[in-house]
């Protein structure tokens, strides 16, 4: 690759605004046992969730540039939909309590589980008020403008957090973390990373690092393993993503600008659905366990596992697993379901049973 581009990139991305709260590269760890379990020469593991800002994770990332500019930037409060789990939110909840802002969050339903369960006793201790919806859909119905990106507030005069922070600007994170890695790769820290696995929710991920990775020098495929339903995990959707990212990347005169690296969009593992562990990314999960890494079975499990499933299919080159989730544990307040809507505490009866009524 050649010498310092991606340093040359780094210095055009940073005169995008950010609050910089990412500071130093999170380090690369080499897996070597498990490389050799799975057949893989090499198997490396990005520690995203050791970023230094609130517990780390990509949502900082994102968030890193997104609460940098207005609306979001200067409103007393944002709003924010996800899942009752959101990892999203709870990022969010964590920057509004040090920024000294206040949150609004829709929160749709799905299925508990123990990460789900902390991300939203988190979210419910911080400051923020909750509304509950039974379904993405009916909160979608409820609350479009949580969802289409064509309004800067929402009806109650919040400023509104993109899905997941995935906007143009919250993907300049992302650009920002893959030429972190292309710096890694030149200083000799790890081997050019043939495939680069990451799951994809609202895909923000995927294509930032798509085009960081390439922007950066590099040769890295993207591998971005589905862990929403299909109408939201789309070639198409990926494609708009790219072209919004590299128009904002070409206002700021981010130039000359390659084309993205490919992404190899992988449906299969998934399971009954968004935020449903599935056995495969539980497996994957204690696999990391023992490895001494905390994965979640709704993002990092299901991706942990389709890298798994490809490296025992056929001969990989370099392998390299961003772990995109932030650090545990997360401070549990015993009287988070207190400050839960009551039909969500009723419908955590088995966390949440008898404390709320
Ligand atoms: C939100 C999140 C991601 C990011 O995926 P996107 O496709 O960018 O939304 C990855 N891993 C975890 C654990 C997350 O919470």
């Amino acid at each position: 690759m050649p010498p310092l581009r991606d340093a040359a990139a780094l210095r055009m991305i940073d005169r995008i605004p950010r609050l910089g709260w990412v500071g130093a590269p999170s380090p690369v760890a080499a897996l070597p046992r498990l490389a050799s379990a799975l057949g893989l020469d090499f198997l490396g593991i990005k520690r995203d969730d050791l970023c230094e800002p609130l517990h780390g994770g990509m949502k900082m990332r994102k968030l890193d540039y997104v609460l940098a500019a207005p609306p979001l930037s200067t409103a007393a409060a944002w709003s924010a939909a996800g899942g009752i789990g959101s990892g999203n939110v709870a990022a969010l909840a964590a920057a509004a309590a040090r920024l000294g802002r206040r949150v609004h969050a829709h929160l749709f339903w799905t299925d508990p589980s123990r990460s789900v369960i902390d991300n939203l006793a988190f979210i419910a201790s911080g400051p923020t008020s909750i509304r509950f919806y039974p379904s993405r859909l009916e909160l979608a119905l409820a609350r479009p403008s949580l969802f289409l990106p064509l309004r800067a507030r929402d009806g109650d005069g919040a400023a509104i957090v993109p899905l997941g922070a995935t906007s143009a600007l919250g993907m300049v994170g992302v650009v920002r973390a893959a030429l972190e890695l292309c710096a890694q790769v030149r200083a000799g820290e790890l081997p050019e990373p043939e495939r680069v696995y990451v799951p994809l929710g609202s895909g923000g991920t995927a294509a930032g690092l798509a085009a960081g990775l390439a922007l950066g020098g590099l040769r890295s495929r993207v591998v971005a393993v589905a862990v929403v339903e299909r109408l939201l995990a789309s070639r198409f959707r990926l494609r708009a993503l790219t072209a919004e990212l590299r128009a904002l990347l070409a206002r700021k005169g981010v130039a000359p600008l390659p084309p993205a690296a490919p992404i190899d969009l992988v449906h299969g593992y998934l399971g009954r659905g968004y935020g449903s562990p599935t056995p495969a990314s539980l497996a994957a999960c204690e696999a990391l366990a023992a490895e001494g890494i905390s994965l979640e079975p709704v993002y990092t499990g299901k991706a942990m596992a389709a890298l798994m499933a490809d490296a025992r299919d056929r001969r990989l080159g370099p392998v390299l697993f961003w772990q995109t989730a932030r650090r545990e544990p997360l401070p549990r307040p015993s009287d988070f379901c207190e400050r839960l809507p009551p039909a969500l505490s009723r419908r955590l009866d088995t966390y949440c049973g008898g404390s709320s009524r």
